[in-house]
């Protein structure tokens, strides 16, 4: 919801329920607790609100406060419920996109200088404090959830490449190590089975 006739819906409803549901607040306060509920309601899409708002006018026994609201949101849709995109992280979103989540020249920022860092920076997943990433609703587009994301620099983009290079080299030696096992005729497999449990038996006298 954003704009001014989505808040008009909203505060017909609002005053609706403050009606059926005898909200005590003086009048003087009301106009300031409708502008905080639709804040908070704000990242959700119309329909959804409308949903959540026939919800609560029929279940609520007492004046339903926003954390009601929120819970009163449909579930069916798991991407009407995600706040949406705000304009900068929709400009940055549609830029990685555009640029397939990698810059096409290596970075001078004061970041990557620091760093000693001689690559493009990269786009990644933004993540929360338990390592979960951010889903966000695209206004347009509809059905799929965007995940938020930044660009790497510096000592993290540094750590990225370390890391890739590091699983690819890990990789290769597992790979390696299966190849060699499927080379195996069935009587060196058989022989190879026959040394390991001996020199584990002798291990273990
Ligand atoms: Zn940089």
């Amino acid at each position: 919801m954003n704009t001014t006739s989505d808040f008009d819906r909203f505060a017909e409803w609002f005053d609706v329920l403050a009606v059926t549901h005898r909200l005590t607040a003086g009048a003087d306060l009301r106009p300031k607790m409708r502008a905080e509920y639709f804040a908070v309601l704000a990242p959700y899409s119309l329909e959804a609100v409308t949903d959540a708002y026939e919800s609560l006018r029929r279940k609520m026994k007492k004046w339903p406060v926003p954390a009601d609201w929120l819970e009163a949101l449909p579930r069916t849709s798991s991407v009407d419920r995600l706040p949406a995109l705000t304009g900068d992280e929709m400009r940055d979103t549609e830029e990685a996109e555009r640029l397939a989540y990698e810059q096409p020249e290596i970075c001078r920022c004061h970041l990557c200088v620091a760093a000693d860092c001689h690559m493009p920076p990269l786009y990644v997943p933004r993540t929360d404090r338990e390592g979960g990433t951010l889903e966000r609703r695209h206004p347009i587009r509809r059905g799929k959830a965007v995940l938020l994301g930044e660009w790497l620099h510096g000592q993290r983009l540094k750590a990225w490449y370390v890391a890739r290079a590091q699983f690819y080299e890990l990789k290769a030696k597992l790979d390696a190590d299966a190849k060699a096992k499927r080379a195996l005729t069935p009587e060196e497999r058989m022989q190879r089975l026959i040394t390991t449990s001996r020199s584990t038996i002798a291990e273990r006298t």
